[in-house]
């Protein structure tokens, strides 16, 4: 039986953009690189033997294209990070909520859409970077201290124009209201030091500089240049340890609604929240894995364990158009 199958398989091969595609191969799109992606679905590939084809894109553009695709799909899983261009998937409505006792067990609900449309797979913490010849760690407390005086003329910024700001900022008016979060945003914009900057690592490099003192950064990146540049004077700073904690966000998986290969599709999403998986998709990218009973690597535990906010994280997608507009008033470019 199960011979005669994968000799159905074979004769039913397509080609497809000159690489041979089994019928039965499970399809990601994915806004994360191959090389992020790669060693866990090989894992996965050389354990079941089902192939994991993957295109990868910004995330903007393959949501269009299942949007487009509709019915004729070939995509069965949507892979992306932050929770805000997840929800912003759910709500176009290319999504299919599934519920699984095994996700359920291994990822906590606050890395999950409430509506079982897609789930965290890897965590990152946005934090605090400092520069360790200019500012002591006791000077630092909370994001929302940055907005004071102290900082003036010290502060680098990334773009509001990038999802990971928009959702810190969400999550900030999900805690204390709009008109708190709109004074801290002020306060931020007031501290800068030059103007916004387009990516995370730039922040890191001018805090490394002199540039500027601090600035909110997601944890990879300082991992990344940290291994580039092991005498790097920046370091991570755990904020709001004594209230809500750090903000987390995440790398998270949704099956699509028309996906060809559901029930395959299921399956991998499943094994990738187990541990062998878990340790494989992290690490990669110097991420945490969303599964609490699976240790980070060595190198991310080096920077230290932290209390993360356990708000859930779909509440970045909810306040995300508020959040824009807010970070536009202030004149957080
Ligand atoms: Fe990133």
């Amino acid at each position: 039986m199960l011979a005669s199958k994968r000799i159905l398989a074979a004769l039913v091969l397509t080609v497809l953009g000159g690489t041979a595609q089994a019928a039965d191969d499970i399809v990601v799109y994915s806004s994360r690189i191959d090389e992020l992606i790669k060693p866990v679905f090989d894992a996965y590939t050389a354990k079941t033997g089902v192939n994991v084809k993957f295109i990868t894109d910004k995330e903007a553009p393959l949501m269009q294209r299942i949007k487009a695709e509709g019915q004729n799909a070939t995509a069965d899983l949507l892979l992306t990070v932050d929770a805000g261009n997840l929800w912003q998937a759910e709500q176009m409505g290319i999504l299919q909520p599934f519920t699984s006792p095994v996700i359920d067990a291994n990822i906590p609900t606050q890395y999950r859409s409430s509506t079982h449309s897609w789930t965290g797979l890897s965590l990152r913490a946005r934090t605090i970077a400092y520069s360790t010849d200019r500012v002591k760690p006791e000077e630092l407390t909370t994001y929302e201290a940055l907005a004071d005086k102290q900082w003036e003329g010290r502060l680098c910024l990334r773009t509001a124009k990038k999802v990971y700001n928009q959702s810190l900022t969400a999550t900030l008016i999900e805690t204390h209201g709009a008109e708190a979060s709109e004074k801290i945003l002020k306060g931020w914009v007031n501290n800068l030091s030059t103007d916004v900057f387009s990516d995370d690592i730039a922040v890191l490099e001018a805090i490394n500089a002199g540039q500027c003192d601090v600035g909110i950064v997601n944890t990879y990146y300082y991992g990344r240049l940290h291994k580039q540049n092991p005498d790097l004077a920046v370091r991570l700073f755990w904020p709001n340890q004594s209230d809500r904690g750090v903000h987390v966000n995440l790398s998270g998986i949704g099956l699509t609604k028309y996906a060809p290969h559901a029930e395959a599709a299921k399956a991998l999403v499943e094994w990738m929240t187990w541990p062998e998986a878990q340790a494989i998709f992290a690490g990669t990218n110097q991420e945490f894995p969303a599964n609490p009973k699976v240790a980070p690597s060595e190198e991310v535990a080096s920077w230290g364990a932290f209390k993360a906010d356990t708000i859930p994280v779909e509440v970045a997608g909810r306040r995300q158009a508020e959040a824009i507009r807010m970070m536009d008033r202030v004149g957080w470019n």
